[in-house]
């Protein structure tokens, strides 16, 4: 079964060139996020009646995030052999672990990734989903995918700045989801897919899941050993080879097969210099550009800077 969430929170499963709208089959009013509400409910989708339902026509219907607020996005950095190849990183998954990334970072189909600085590299970064469906702590290998409820195209959207890693991919639009959610008997191998993403037209990532050196048991044993995870969280199982920058006006698809077909735009519109980012009492950052304009940082504050400390006053 696909569900996707259509304008206005509405819940849909799909049916031939459209989706069957069944929000009103299952009490979701004031739940801020309704996907994850019957995921935490464990509601038996394929028991709803689809007859009489109102049905939207794919040509009308727009599809946003189908999980709007997961209690937690987790990341898995350097989860394939030709990826940490390309970031000529000695390390793997196995020696960082997993990481988080803000929930809020969300957004869905045909909305734009928002690039956060002009002068540092933005990648895209295309994933494999898992939606978590029951809970899990400490979670073995062999029981880890009864824990999941279905599987969805993930962009980890990361800034190639030496800021830390929860910073470089928690900035908002940086987890692009969807377009809907295959529950997890249409999968029956999560090893078992092909990802393909393009950015701008060009082909720049194809992968089998099957050479993620943590599969997705695996993920969800080691995530589950460290926090536990909650119904409706996602893990993005990491990027293979292939990341590169985004730009001002561009666009990146992400196609998992089985799963859909994810596509958002680029935007620089509100990018800033990284030299002006929020600092101590609002001034510049005294350590990152030179050749930005401004005076030049004198001996008093290079002396401080050496000695650990900051200065960010005017020391003339
Ligand atoms: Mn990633």
């Amino acid at each position: 079964m696909r569900i996707a969430r259509l304008t206005g929170d509405r819940i849909a499963v799909r049916g031939e060139g459209g989706w069957w709208d069944v929000t009103d089959q299952l009490q979701l009013e004031g739940h801020g996020d309704p996907v994850r509400a019957v995921i935490e409910r464990g509601t038996d989708l394929e028991r709803l009646d689809v007859v009489g339902a109102p049905f939207v026509r794919d040509a009308d219907a727009v599809l946003l995030a189908p999980v709007a607020r997961p209690s937690k996005i987790v990341g898995a950095p350097v989860n394939y052999r030709d990826h940490q190849i390309e970031m000529q990183e000695q390390k793997s998954i196995a020696d960082y672990g997993v990481f988080l990334k803000a929930p809020s970072s969300i957004i869905g189909p045909g909305q734009d990734i928002c690039l956060p600085y002009s002068d540092q590299r933005t990648d895209q970064e295309g994933e494999l989903g898992v939606v978590i469906g029951r809970r899990a702590r400490h979670v073995s290998r062999t029981d880890a995918l009864e824990h999941v409820f279905g599987y969805v195209p993930i962009l980890d959207i990361t800034v190639r700045s030496g800021e830390d890693r929860s910073t470089r991919k928690s900035f908002d639009t940086f987890s692009p989801v969807g377009p809907y959610i295959t529950t997890r008997d249409e999968v029956p191998d999560p090893a078992g897919l092909t990802l393909r993403c393009w950015v701008d037209g060009e082909l720049r990532q194809s992968v089998g899941t099957d050479e993620l050196i943590f599969d997705v048991p695996t993920l969800i044993s080691y995530a589950s050993h460290v926090m536990t995870l909650e119904p409706g969280d996602i893990i993005a199982t990491g990027t293979p080879a292939g990341v590169g920058s985004l730009t001002d006006g561009g666009s990146v698809v992400l196609e998992i097969s089985g799963l859909g077909r994810l596509e958002v735009g680029v935007t620089g519109r509100d990018s800033i210099a990284y030299a002006d980012r929020p600092g101590p009492a609002g001034e510049r950052r005294g350590d990152v550009d030179a050749t930005a304009p401004g005076p030049a940082p004198g001996r008093a504050h290079w002396a401080m800077h050496m000695a650990g400390l900051w200065y960010f006053g005017d020391l003339t």
